[in-house]
């Protein structure tokens, strides 16, 4: 099915949310010291634990969420759907299952959906941080959701 796609900009500072699973915490803790003079110049969120590491380790802001496993994927996606997050760096552990992994599942479709940038191991997140999008205002098109929603209200409309 073809969607119609309207235009959508993220501001220059970008509203970042970070996310790991327990293997690859100190991971994205290295990455985020590495990067922390790009990260100090965006708005940083993540689940909570994540968040309380990366604070600890760098002293950048974080929002902190709730702990994955306790929902915190669930609010970030929610987020996402609201237009309230621009880029999820997600160093998901593909080795382990989680006990949460229907909402890992859920965070991943959901940024896909609003196609958002989202980096799922430390290389994609190093050529996120090397884009020249991060430091400008950013252009992208998505699918239309009002104009989905009103066709598919009609379209049931019309069945009845
Ligand atoms: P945590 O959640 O940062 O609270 O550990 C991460 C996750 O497993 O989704």
């Amino acid at each position: 099915m073809e969607y119609e796609r309207i235009k959508k900009t993220m501001d220059r500072q970008k509203r970042i949310a970070l996310v790991a699973h327990d293997n690859k915490k100190m991971d994205l803790v290295e990455w985020c010291k590495k990067h922390e003079d790009t990260l100090k110049q965006h708005f940083l969120m993540g689940t909570g634990t994540t968040s309380r590491l990366i604070a600890e380790a760098t002293g950048l802001p974080v929002r902190a969420f709730k702990s994955g496993p306790l929902g915190g994927d669930q609010q970030i996606g929610a987020r996402i759907a609201e237009g309230l997050i621009d880029m999820l760096i997600f160093f998901w552990d593909p080795l382990e299952a989680q006990p949460h992994d229907p909402d890992v599942k859920a965070l991943l479709r959901i940024a896909a959906v609003y196609d958002i940038p989202i980096a799922n191991n430390r290389a994609t997140a190093d050529f996120i941080m090397a884009s020249k999008h991060m430091n400008q205002e950013y252009t992208h098109e998505v699918c239309d959701y009002n104009k989905l929603l009103s066709e598919r209200v009609a379209k049931v409309a019309e069945e009845k």
